[in-house]
Order: structure tokens, then C-alpha cells, then sequence
């Protein structure tokens, strides 16, 4: 039998909704229905006020959205050196503008950078906005987080793009806290909705789910996307577009980060971002002594050898070589999986490779579903027979 708190029921029937076990009626007498009815009718006339609010509300979202206008690119660069994640964002930038009949523009800030904003319209960008000052020299959070919120400010865009590098994502994380509004992480797929809305897909749980993200109350919209999972666009030579000239008054001695020394990292490492054909391995390489047979095949191809996170977490292979979610996203002519079982987490990482060709001797592994060319059976056999065939073929 329940127990009503009489003093506490004012009979909403809420508790009737919610009961998951629709375990709960309530019954009035003709005297108390009649005050519901009552307060139900009052409730409806005073809200009438609130419709009018919540539209009000709509009305001035639909304008503040709508004061914000274009596509940006932030042109990341080093001493004058693009990063080539930037022109890649000019590619998907350049689809995101057509879509929703907009500009393309590259957010352009260094010292001596000028000859970037050209770089920018041969990948697509119609104007460049230059921040060319001294104190943007070298990267640092506080200057670029001022001049970016100094353009937004001003030309209010309605999405910005950057690179998921080590200076794309720490500028891109300041400028959204800065500027109050939202920032999606790695995506690995950008368009937009009918309402300008940029869908914004990323993978989600540990790389088990795809989600898109929208942001739809605030401007501008911004993504970082890491680099080789867009398309390099084809240049266009001596395309041009217009120059914004900005300036901004900063003082050196404000600055809290200073560079004293730039000490270059010597140690010759292997891109395998930027190879044209990769050669990786999995736990089913057994061991650290078979990547040789990679390499062989790798040297072969004239690429590079790759690997999973297994076959690095077993120390078989260094970081730098991994593949994945948590690793490097490829996207070489060919991607050659030996003894990898393709989880979601490892295909993220290089299901865009022009061709995938996949070696395991199980015939249901995963990796055979993003595969152009499977091949069941022993890497052990198969990996030596290719490796002489191409030597044969060269010979
Ligand atoms: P297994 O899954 O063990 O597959 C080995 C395969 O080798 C099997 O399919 C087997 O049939 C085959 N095989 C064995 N012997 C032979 C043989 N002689 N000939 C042919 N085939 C053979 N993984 C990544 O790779 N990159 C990442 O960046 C990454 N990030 C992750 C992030 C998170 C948050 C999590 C939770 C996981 C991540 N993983 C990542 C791990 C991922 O889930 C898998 O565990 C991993 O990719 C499996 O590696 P594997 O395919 O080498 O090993």
C-alpha cells in the first residue's frame, strides 16, 4: 500500500508518468478535480508569456548565428614552412564553403608570412587575413590566441579548421575556451546540414561508434583534423585573392612565454604519415626478428614498415611506427596489413589508403572488410613469395 505525503502531494500526476512499472493510479474526487482544472487553466494563460519568450529566444539565436559568415583555415606554419595539414583543410574547407555558398579564407600569422597567403589561394582560399608581426615569430600560446580572437571578433566566421598537430591543438583549444564555444577533436569527417551546421564526425568509445557532433548554438564551429585524413587538394597555380592586412598591439614584456633556444631533433626518424607504401605488421609478426621480412618487402617498394599497437605495446616495433587511433593516420597508395586482425581502432587509421591489401590466415579477421585484396593464408609463406616476385619482376 503507498504512502501519499498529503502535505507534499499537490496531484501533478508526474509520479504516474514516471512509475516504470506502471504501478501507480490516482483518483480525485469531483470537488479536487475541479481545482485541477482550475490550475490547468491558469497554467495555460500564464503561458502564453513563455511561448512568446522561447521564440524570442529563437529570434535572436537565428540572428547571432547569422551575423557569422565564411570558412577559415588556419595556415599552420614554422619559420616561414607550411604544415601540409593546412592545405589539406583547404580541400574539405573548400567543400564545406561551396556547400553552403560561403568564402574560403586561410588565417595567416607569423613574421615574414606573406608569401603563405599565395601558398593559400593556390589551395582554394579566396582571401587571407595576415597577422605579420615580430612578436609572431615563433609559436606561442598568448600572441596567437590574441590574434585569432582579434579576427573572430571582427570577421566572425562561422567555422574554423585546424590541424590536430601539437600547435593546432593547443591554439585551437585556447581560442574555443576563449571565445566560448565548442571544438571538436580529430575529426575524421566534416559536412554541413541545411541549417549551416557543421556535422562534425570523430570516432567515439575507444573507436567503437562514429559520432557526429554539432554545435549548433554557438559560433564560430570549430574541428581539428588530424593530418593525412583529408585529401591534399590539386593546386592551382597563380590563383589569387585578397589580402586582410591586420595588426595588433602587443607588448614583448606582457608575453609569459619566451624562446630562448630552438634545439632541432637530430634523430632521423621514419614518416610513415607521409610514406607512399606501407608495409605493417601485427602480432602475428610473432616477434620482434620478423619485422626484417617486412622491411624487405618495404625496401622493395621503395616504403616504409608500420605496425599495430600490439606489435608496439610488445616492444616489437617504436611508437612512431604505429598505425591507428592512438597512433598515425595513413593514407599511402598501398597499405599492406600482415598478421593484423584489423580492430576498429587500427582501421581508423588507414581504411582511406588508395589500396589495402591484407595477409591472415583467418579468413573471418576484420581487416578483410576495408581489404581491395585479401590473401588467406601464412604470412610466413606469402610475404618472402611477394618479395621475390617483385625481385624477379625487376631483375
Ligand atoms: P591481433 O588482434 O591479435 O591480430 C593478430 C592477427 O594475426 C590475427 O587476425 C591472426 O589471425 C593473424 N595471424 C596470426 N598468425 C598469422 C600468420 N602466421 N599468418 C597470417 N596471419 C596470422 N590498435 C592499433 O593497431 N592502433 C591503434 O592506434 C590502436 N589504438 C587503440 C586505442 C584504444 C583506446 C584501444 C582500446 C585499442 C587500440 N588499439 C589500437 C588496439 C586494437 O583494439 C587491437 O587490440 C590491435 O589493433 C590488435 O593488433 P593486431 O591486429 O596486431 O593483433
Amino acid at each position: 500500500e503507498p504512502i501519499i505525503l498529503s502535505e507534499k502531494c499537490i496531484g501533478c500526476l508526474k509520479c504516474v508518468k514516471v512509475c516504470p512499472a506502471d504501478a501507480l493510479e490516482m483518483f480525485f474526487t469531483p470537488e479536487e478535480l475541479k481545482i485541477l482544472e482550475e490550475l490547468a487553466r491558469q497554467q495555460a494563460a500564464g503561458a502564453a508569456p513563455a511561448v512568446e519568450e522561447e521564440d524570442a529566444e529563437e529570434a535572436a539565436l537565428a540572428q547571432m548565428l547569422a551575423a557569422y559568415r565564411g570558412v577559415w583555415v588556419f595556415v599552420e606554419q614554422t619559420e616561414g614552412e607550411p604544415a601540409k595539414v593546412s592545405w589539406e583543410l583547404m580541400g574539405v574547407g573548400a567543400q564545406l564553403a561551396r556547400d553552403i555558398g560561403t568564402e574560403l579564407c586561410a588565417i595567416v600569422i607569423g613574421h615574414g608570412v606573406e608569401h603563405l597567403c599565395r601558398e593559400a589561394f593556390s589551395y582554394g582560399a579566396t582571401k587571407a587575413y595576415l597577422m605579420d608581426q615580430d612578436v609572431f615569430r615563433f609559436y606561442r600560446t598568448e600572441p596567437y590566441l590574441d590574434a585569432c580572437c582579434h579576427l573572430i571578433d571582427k570577421y566572425k566566421p562561422e567555422i574554423i579548421l585546424m590541424g590536430a598537430t601539437g600547435m593546432g591543438r593547443d591554439l585551437a583549444g585556447a581560442v574555443a575556451t576563449r571565445v566560448k564555444t565548442g571544438l571538436t577533436a580529430d575529426c575524421t569527417g566534416l559536412d554541413v546540414d541545411d541549417k549551416r551546421n557543421l556535422r562534425q564526425t570523430r570516432p567515439a568509445f575507444g573507436g567503437n561508434i562514429m559520432a557526429t557532433i554539432m554545435c549548433d548554438k554557438f559560433r564560430p564551429q570549430m574541428a581539428t583534423v588530424r593530418p593525412h585524413v583529408m585529401p591534399m587538394p590539386e593546386r592551382m597555380e597563380g590563383a589569387t585573392g585578397a589580402i586582410v592586412r591586420e595588426q595588433i598591439t602587443l607588448n614583448e614584456a606582457d608575453i609569459l612565454t619566451k624562446v630562448i633556444e630552438i634545439i632541432r631533433d637530430t634523430k632521423v626518424g621514419v614518416d610513415i604519415a607521409g610514406a607512399e607504401f606501407i608495409v605493417s605488421g601485427g602480432r602475428g609478426l610473432m616477434g620482434p626478428e620478423n619485422f626484417a621480412m617486412l622491411q624487405e618487402l618495404a625496401d622493395e617498394l621503395g616504403g616504409v614498415v608500420g605496425a599495430s599497437r600490439s606489435a608496439v605495446d610488445a616492444g616489437w616495433m617504436p611508437h612512431d611506427r604505429q598505425v591507428g587511433q592512438t597512433g598515425k593516420t595513413v593514407r599511402p597508395k598501398i597499405y599492406i596489413a600482415c598478421g593484423i586482425s584489423g580492430a576498429i581502432q587500427h582501421l581508423v587509421g588507414m581504411q582511406d589508403s588508395d589500396v589495402v591489401i591484407a595477409i591472415n590466415r583467418d579468413k573471418e579477421a576484420p581487416i578483410f572488410q576495408v581489404a581491395t585484396y585479401g590473401i588467406v593464408g601464412d604470412l610466413f609463406k606469402i610475404v618472402p613469395a611477394i618479395t621475390s616476385q617483385l625481385r624477379e619482376l625487376k631483375a
